[in-house]
């Protein structure tokens, strides 16, 4: 034991939001002490010139120099990160390479990452006054009275008044001005909706809840394989369910585009409790308010996007990953995680099973479950009276195309609309056209700032980069030649819209892509509108998938052949992803569905073993080609990535980098340095150097020992760069 008197008293280690990959020394503000307690703390101190919000992570002897600044103060009273989120933190930092600060900071939201207080959590409800209770036999008929009937028999919160009356905030403030209703504050667990039964589960649903119940008291990674519309989400709900009943929380991760109303909705009217959701649209308020809710234990169960693997869960009982495929689960920049691979890290940390859902499952998730890593739960038939769509291969060769769309297109939609059913034409490009050709002397239109066409927009009139943002007008004649044979050459949604309302001038024809549809409810909105008449739907991927359409009878595929041919190795395993997904949206219900997929290359083994074998049949071979050529999941990898003005900037960095990894002596494949797929992007050169090691330890041990010296280079201060382990995008 040294003699306390003698040591000097112990400082905080902190993880400050910086790009450096160390902790930093303060002293406690005058007068207090630190002590092992305060891990986990966020305090404010000085930065520089600057106030920067660190989380304690250690706290400890002062090492070195005894020049410390002091920190100005301490903010939580209790420590905000703990127990297995502090731990699980802990191993992102390590697993990304990234600074420990970077990584708590990525995890909160953002009133919490600038300092504030942990919110209130109530809850916030409606109710009549006194004089409301009066007065509401005497309202006309209207959204007022409506919603004042509704509280007749009690208070009712807003998220339950959301689901079930529409612009019921008008009428409310209508109400509240004449003093017969009031918004009052509950505590956030009171109020909860009657929980409605669902079907009745089919055999092969029982099997996989009887999987999920019998894995629930520890750790377990469980893949629910299920075609798309077998029933997934109704074992999501039995398995959330049977978790609430034993007072646990369940933590529910859906794709970006999967968190509708309509979702949120069916999860709401089935559970019986409170059910949060966490995306994008909501305000940081409410995010930092669900993250605190979650903290505290009074929140049971969250729907959420990517960042809601980040929530507190100190009383967790069950995690699900639904699509786990999507592609939006990974991030691209700042912290570079993958929600689903963190979810199954927090699940080992908690304790709890995880069970990834997909009609499509990731070849690295299928292998984990063929090699039975992961508990491989099947759903081979549609649920209820469903049938699995026809698949038809459409050839185009030499056929006459109108924005790309065949006469056998225009005849299926015309049959499918005869018999009172509802089209989808996915082509999954948006604008009017992909470039901007000069018929006279082969001029296209480029984005000034990328190496990309620019694509046309507005019918023909501007120009869009969609990698950059950049805008221009059409020029009226060709910049090179002078000519006037611009012409816009293939066909994005927009073009097809065009065509297809010329064709078919008596049905509506909607279009949903990123340019109808900038808000997350205008989809449901315009689905709603749309209803089940007879009718049309173009779009891209935004359509693929969360949206049931009883009415849909026909599908018909357009441009798939441009992703038959990439080079990046994902490339084929999204693009089955995609076709088995739009596919999905045929025939959900009682009507038969057609899947039309046309193509220049009819014989590609691609689309012959995916009709022929399904999803599958697909993955087994994908598998054994990956297996091949050494590629995930048969290997690890991560991707070195440098961006600055001059190339050879990039080119120095990187060479230095891919000599300090070949120091290591780690036996790792060092490709590059390369160009990136997009070698100028917003008027920056792009280069990159990829790291592939058949062992995962390996590339990761070469990492921690290279990187200090990546940091220190001093080829490293003239470029912006970054590490991305897992690459998503080659
Ligand atoms: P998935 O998530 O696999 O796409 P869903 O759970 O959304 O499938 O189910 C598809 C449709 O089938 C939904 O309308 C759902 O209500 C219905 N359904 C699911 N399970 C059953 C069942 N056991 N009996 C009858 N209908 C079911
Ligand atoms: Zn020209
Ligand atoms: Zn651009």
């Amino acid at each position: 034991m040294p003699d306390p008197s003698s040591s000097p008293p112990p400082v905080w280690r902190l993880a400050l939001p910086v790009p450096l990959p160390r902790l930093f020394d303060y002293r406690p503000p005058d007068g207090e002490t630190a002590v092992a307690g305060d891990v986990g703390s966020r305090v404010r101190v000085p930065f520089g010139s600057r106030e920067l919000i660190g989380v304690v992570a250690e706290v400890g002897a002062p090492e070195g120099g005894t020049e410390l600044r002091s920190a100005l103060a301490r903010l939580d009273p209790e420590p905000l990160f703990q127990g297995e989120l502090l731990e699980s933190l802990h191993w992102l930092a390590r697993y990304t390479h990234a600074p420990l600060g970077e990584v708590l900071a990525t995890a909160l939201p953002a009133p919490l990452r600038r300092g504030e207080p942990l919110p209130d959590t109530h809850a916030w409800a409606w109710q009549l006054t006194e004089a409301g209770k009066t007065a509401r036999e005497r309202l006309r008929a209207g959204k007022p009275r409506r919603l004042a009937d509704r509280l007749h028999d009690g208070p009712c919160d807003e998220d339950r008044l959301d689901d079930e009356l529409d612009d019921w905030r008008s009428a409310a403030r209508a109400l509240a001005k004449r003093g017969l209703a009031e918004r009052i504050a509950v505590p956030a667990l009171t109020l909860a909706p009657r929980a409605q039964p669902g079907p009745a589960l089919n055999a092969e649903q029982q099997v996989a809840v009887d999987a999920i119940h019998a894995a629930r008291d520890g750790f377990a990674a469980l893949l629910l394989d299920g075609v798309t519309g077998s029933g997934k989400t109704e074992v999501y709900l039995h398995a959330i369910a049977d978790c609430l009943a034993r007072g646990k929380q369940a933590l529910v991760l859906v794709p970006e585009i999967g968190l509708t109303p309509q979702t949120l909705a069916r999860f709401r009217a089935r559970l019986g409790v409170p059910v949060h959701a966490l995306h994008s649209g909501l305000s940081d308020g409410e995010r930092a308010r669900t993250w605190t809710a979650f903290a505290r234990g009074e929140a049971r169960v969250v729907v959420g996007t990517r960042s809601a693997v980040f929530l507190p869960l100190p009383e967790a009982g069950l995690i699900v990953v639904d699509e786990e495929h999507d592609g939006s689960f990974k991030q691209l920049d700042g912290i570079r995680y993958h929600a689903r691979d963190f979810a199954l890290v927090r699940g080992k940390a908690l304790g709890v099973p995880v069970l990834l859902g997909s009609a499509t499952p990731s070849l690295e998730s299928l292998r984990n479950a063929l090699t039975g890593r992961y508990t491989h739960l099947r759903l081979q038939q549609r649920a209820g009276q469903a049938q699995p769509p026809s698949v038809r291969i459409c050839d185009v060769r030499k056929r006459p195309l109108e924005a790309g769309l065949s006469p056998e297109l225009f005849d299926a939609v015309a049959r499918a609309l005869d018999a009172d059913g509802q089209v989808l034409v996915f082509k999954n490009r948006r604008g009017y056209a992909p470039v901007l050709l000069c018929h006279d002397c082969g001029w296209s239109a480029q984005c000034q700032r990328c190496d990309a066409p620019m694509t046309v927009h507005g019918g023909g009139r501007r120009l869009q980069c969609h990698h950059c943002g950049a805008r221009r007008p059409v020029p009226d004649a060709c910049p090179d030649c002078g000519g006037l044979a611009l012409q816009p050459q293939g066909a994005g949604t927009e073009r097809i819209e065009e065509v297809l309302a010329a064709r078919f001038p008596d049905v509506p024809v909607l279009r949903i892509d990123r340019g109808t549809t900038q808000r997350r409810d205008a989809l449901e909105q315009h689905l709603a509108a749309f209803g089940t008449q007879r009718g049309i739907l173009v779009g891209t991927q935004m359509l693929a998938k969360g949206h049931d359409l009883p009415n849909l009878t026909l599908v018909a595929v357009v441009g798939v052949d441009e992703g038959l041919f990439s080079a990046d190795f994902r490339a084929p395993e999204k693009l089955a992803q995609l076709l088995i997904q739009v596919a999905g949206r045929a025939g959900r219900a009682q009507r038969a569905g057609e899947v039309l997929l046309q193509t220049h290359h009819p014989g590609h083994p691609l689309l012959a073993t995916l009709i022929a074998g399904g999803y599958h049949a697909f993955a087994d071979s994908e598998l054994e080609q990956r297996e091949m050529a050494g590629f995930p999941p048969f290997a690890h990898m991560a991707m070195l990535r440098a961006e600055a003005q001059q190339v050879d900037a990039c080119d120095a960095f990187l060479r230095s980098a891919r000599d300090a990894l070949r120091d290591t002596g780690a036996p790792l494949d060092v490709h590059g340095p390369l160009p990136a797929p997009m070698p100028r992007r917003a008027g920056f050169q792009r280069m990159q150097l990829l790291l592939s090691g058949a062992d995962r330890r390996s590339l990761h041990a070469a990492l921690d020992a290279a990187l200090p010296a990546i940091y220190a280079a001093p080829e490293a201060r003239r470029v912006r760069w970054s590490l991305d382990v897992d690459p998503v995008d080659l």
